[in-house]
């Protein structure tokens, strides 16, 4: 407080010798002998008062100077505080001086100018004295008793000292302090200042806010590092101090909710001015977002990375979140589709497992929890104390007892198609709800879990294609290897193994193909191989060699693929076409040899399926309709060449078609050029894969064959009439030469004996001779026709058992080329288990032929109508056998019918009129009947049955032929 001293040589050094003086003095007086002290100044003052011009020298002091009473009282001011302030030394005495001082300064400058003199001893305070022009600056009022010789204290002295600057200097100064530590405070980093010993000596409002004690507790620091960080920190501090470089360093440290942050540390050393660290100063830069987002960042980086090698990611992905902020707790509920909707593990940290464990199989309710409920809703749950939330009181109030788990955020794990796969959640011990870091982690965290999942479900589908793909190949008998480019087998297949001979195929990978193919084929294979590698699909027929040295021939159709290694390699499929190639060269041999054949037999083959209009044609069959070869053959194009007499046999066989029947037609061609062509045709019907009628046939050219069958056919019809007439005409002859003779006897005899009686003398005698000779001889005519019933009875009826059905097949065989040429269609019907007959099988086939003559006869001139001829052979069951034979002809006249079977009927120009005759005559020496009856339609039909049982007349032996088979009844 004092600021004036004496110098050395005992002169006032100084502008205050006032002040000197008086401290002086009292100095000595308080030591010593205070009362003298006071006295010895009182005398001085007196002195002065006494006539030393004092005044004017006080007046000359450049401060203000004044003294006072010890009621405060001013007695005196010197000329310089008059000035100042503008008052006069009267205006100032007493307690006018008041009225320069600042009003707000006075109260403090009263009361500490009492208290300076209660204490009798020097003191000073400050105020602002106005000055004379109104403005107030500030002084040091310093002010000192001045003592009698008797120690009293008789008045003070003051002096006003100047310090506005001061003051000024002092004011930006705090204010620059002010602000300084308003620039510490609000900057956003926890400031420390620490000593060169690491002691610390002040910190900022920060960092007591963020520590949540007092600056004395913080002086431990150290403790509230984090345990991991703590002794590295440590370390690098003291190094930092000792070689007096700035710090710089990550660490943890403890906040005042209990939890450790990142912050980013840098310390920097103020130096003195030889250079040693006098002071530290710490900024501490909160990293803890930054790091958790790092972390992050990282541990997805790590994840993809897992989850790009197909390894489980589920429970790390978990422990990622407690790695990042360890109070948090991470599960995975995955769903399970299959049936009825189930939470399924999918992975957890550690602390969350109980949890995940516990919902593992629970079905999924809106009641189960925060989990359930953000499946359901599809988005986020963010649930800040499950335990007291009343909306899931159950499950959770179990489960937060058990783990002390409060907070629960769950956030739905949703597939690219937007599907739920299932929930990720985290749950803490403390309740709340996330911050916006750790909503955006869960975000990105059930991303990457969908991503996961989804890899797992499409790895899973692609293993289980696979091994489809892998069964598909291993069970087709087609052979499949993966090629290289330089032939090395990569994949095979086991059919490889069997074609090459190697019965462990996958032996085969590795060995180069090209070893495997024939010598002469190689060099094409390679280049084959090499085209395909280039990205081009081919084919090739080849030989290989299998290990047994076996040749096969092969046909691979290959195409380019990716191999492992990202090159492009051969996928072939080949087929061991050697006997196939075997069977086409037969083929190719066995067609050209039927085409030979076919030209040289006039035959032609067809297959004809009617569902689809489709028709092929072997080239002969282009040759005999006189079509150009190629060209489609439609059932109307065939139409123009059929005969038109013969259209309706064609219709007639579409129609057969239809229901299935074999066919078997002949008709005849009328060719452009007005050629007739005869053909067979025969088609043998099936049924395709579909069920459709489909024909496979034959039609020959039977022209030539034709002509010389009915030329024959006419020679024998005409020999068996001349043969009929020849027959009948030598018996006419025989029986004329038998009757004649005794007609001739009887007319000589009747003549003679006219003669004898018609004389004059009439020779009675001579008479009765001759009509006795005439009796004989009419007997004899009697006995030959006797003779000769008995010859056609007994002789010409032989008994023997007679199937019907073959006697007429034979018959009709006989007739075959008649009917044929005459384009009749023939159809034989027998009912089942027809009996044998007893017969003369000759005879009874006589009659058949007979009456199939006279059908093939009446039908001769029918356009209009198919010529159809049914032979039907039944049993009545009992003792008669019937054949009807109908046909589509002529038909009878009522009115004639009746004549129909008298000898010589005959409506034909060459007709004798004998065959029904004696057919009824036959048919009746068997003991049967024949009979005529007209058809409903068209034609007639001429029947007869015979019995069963011989009859009486054909004499015992019958008897014994007829038990010759079962069949009889
Ligand atoms: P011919 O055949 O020599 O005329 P038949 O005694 O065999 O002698 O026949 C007598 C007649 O009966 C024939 O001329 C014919 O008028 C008639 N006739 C025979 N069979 C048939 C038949 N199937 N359809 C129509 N008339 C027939």
């Amino acid at each position: 407080m004092q600021s004036s001293q004496m110098s050395p040589s005992g002169v006032f050094d100084g502008p205050m010798p006032w002040t000197w003086i008086v401290a002086n003095r009292y100095q000595s007086t308080m030591t010593s002998a205070p009362k003298e002290a006071h006295s010895s100044i009182m005398r001085f003052g007196e002195s002065i008062s006494m006539g030393i011009d004092l005044h004017r020298a006080v007046d000359a002091i450049p401060g203000l100077v004044w003294t006072a009473y010890s009621d405060g009282r001013i007695d005196f001011v010197n000329q310089r505080w008059c000035e100042y302030t503008g008052l006069s030394n009267q205006e100032a005495s007493g307690e006018g001086w008041r009225a320069a001082v600042h009003p707000e300064d006075l109260p403090r400058l009263l009361e500490s100018w009492e208290s300076i003199v209660a204490s009798g001893r020097p003191g000073e305070a400050e105020a602002r004295l106005r000055r004379f022009d109104g403005v107030y600056q500030w002084f040091l009022f310093q002010v000192s008793p001045l003592i009698d010789a008797a120690g009293e204290i008789v008045k003070w002295c003051g002096i006003n000292s100047d310090i506005e600057t001061r003051k000024r200097a002092e004011a930006v100064l705090s204010m620059h302090e002010h602000c300084f530590q308003l620039i510490v405070d609000g900057l956003p980093a926890v400031m420390l200042l620490m000593g060169p010993d690491g002691e610390l000596v002040h910190v900022n409002r920060h960092a007591l806010e963020y520590a949540g004690v007092s600056f004395e507790e913080l002086k431990t620091w150290s403790t509230r590092i984090h345990p991991d960080d703590r002794q590295a920190t440590m370390a690098s501090v003291k190094a930092a101090m000792a070689s007096g470089e700035p710090y710089d360093a990550e660490t943890r440290h403890l906040r005042a909710d209990g939890t450790y942050r990142w912050f980013h540390s840098q310390g920097f050393p103020l130096k003195d001015n030889e250079g040693r660290p006098v002071l530290w100063y710490f900024f501490l830069t909160d990293i803890d977002d930054r790091k958790h987002a790092e972390a992050l960042l990282a541990g997805e980086k790590r994840m993809l990375e897992m989850v790009a090698q197909g390894l489980p990611v589920l429970d790390a992905l978990c422990e990622l979140v407690e790695a990042i902020d360890n109070d948090c707790h991470a599960g995975i509920l995955l769903l399970d589709h299959v049936g009825s909707n189930h939470f399924r593990r999918g992975g957890a940290s550690p602390f969350a497992a109980k949890v995940v464990d516990e919902l593992d199989g629970a079905p999924l309710t809106g009641k189960l929890g925060p989990c359930a409920t953000a499946v359901i809703t599809q988005s986020p749950m963010f649930v800040e104390d499950v335990a007291s939330d009343p909306r899931w009181p159950s499950v959770w109030r179990k489960l937060s007892e058990a783990t002390e788990l409060r907070a629960c955020w769950s956030m739905p794990i949703m597939s690219r198609t937007n599907e739920t796969l299932g929930v990720f959640s985290i749950y803490r011990k403390a309740p709340g709800v996330p911050t916006q870091f750790q909503r955006d982690m869960m975000g990105r965290l059930a991303h990457l879990a969908a991503i996961a999942i989804e890899r797992v479900c499409s790895d899973r589908a692609l293993k289980r294609s696979e091994e489809c793909w892998r069964a598909i190949v291993e069970t087709t008998p087609e052979c499949v290897n993966v090629v290289a480019r330089d032939g090395t087998m990569l994949r095979v297949n086991s059919a490889i193994g069997v074609l090459l001979g190697v019965p462990d195929a996958d032996a085969l990978i590795g060995k180069c193909f090209y070893d495997f193919v024939a010598p002469e084929h190689r060099q094409a294979y390679i280049q084959f191989n090499q085209d395909v590698c280039e990205g081009r699909k081919g084919f090739l027929e080849f030989d290989i060699i299998t290990v047994e040295g076996e040749r096969s021939h092969m046909e691979t159709h290959a195409a380019p693929m990716l191999g492992s290694d990202g090159g492009v390699v051969q996928l072939g499929v080949m087929r061991d076409i050697t006997a196939r190639k075997r069977a086409s060269e037969e083929l190719l041999r066995s067609a050209a040899l039927m085409a030979k054949a076919q030209q040289l037999s006039g035959c032609g083959s067809f297959y004809w399926c009617a569902a689809d209009d489709e028709i092929i044609w072997s080239d002969q069959l282009y040759r005999i309709f006189d079509i150009t070869l190629g060209t489609r053959i439609t059932l109307d194009l065939i139409a123009t060449r059929v005969h038109p007499k013969d259209l309706h046999l064609m219709t007639d066989m579409v129609e057969r078609s239809k229901v299935g029947e074999n066919l078997e037609v002949d008709h005849r061609l009328l060719l452009p050029d007005g050629k007739i062509k005869y053909l067979h045709l025969e088609g043998l019907a099936r049924r395709d894969s579909r069920g459709q009628v489909e024909y496979i046939g034959a039609i020959q050219d039977v022209t030539d064959r034709r002509e010389s069958e009915e030329a024959l056919s006419r020679l024998r019809v005409e020999l068996i009439h001349v043969a009929r007439v020849n027959s009948l005409g030598a018996l006419t002859a025989s029986i004329a030469h038998e009757i004649n003779q005794p007609l001739a006897g009887i007319i000589t005899n009747a003549s003679t004996g006219l003669r004898m009686l018609g004389a004059k003398s009439p020779n009675i005698e001579g008479a009765l001779e001759t009509l006795r000779r005439t009796l004989r001889d009419g007997r004899r005519a009697a006995e030959v026709m006797t003779r000769l019933r008995a010859l056609f009875s007994k002789k010409m009826i032989s008994n023997e058992a007679v199937d019907l059905i073959e006697a007429v097949h034979e018959v009709a065989e006989l007739l075959r080329s008649e009917i044929r040429s005459n384009r009749i269609a023939m159809r034989l019907e027998a009912d089942d288990d027809i009996p044998i007959v007893t017969g003369d099988r000759v005879q009874l086939q006589q009659v058949i032929l007979n009456l199939l003559i006279n059908a093939v006869e009446a039908m001769r001139g029918v356009e209009d109508r198919l010529r159809q001829l049914l032979i039907r052979i039944e049993w009545d069951g009992g003792d008669q056998v019937r054949v009807a034979v109908s046909d589509t002809g002529v038909g009878i006249d009522p009115a004639q019918a009746a004549k129909l079977f008298d000898g010589f009927y005959s409506t034909k120009k060459e007709g004798m009129g004998i065959g029904l005759s004696v057919c009824r005559t036959i048919i009746e020496s068997h003991g049967g009947r024949l009979w005529a009856t007209p058809n409903r339609r068209h034609g007639a039909t001429f029947s007869f049955c015979v019995p069963v049982q011989a009859q009486d007349n054909l004499g015992s032996e019958h008897a014994d032929t007829t038990a010759h088979d079962g069949r009889t009844p």
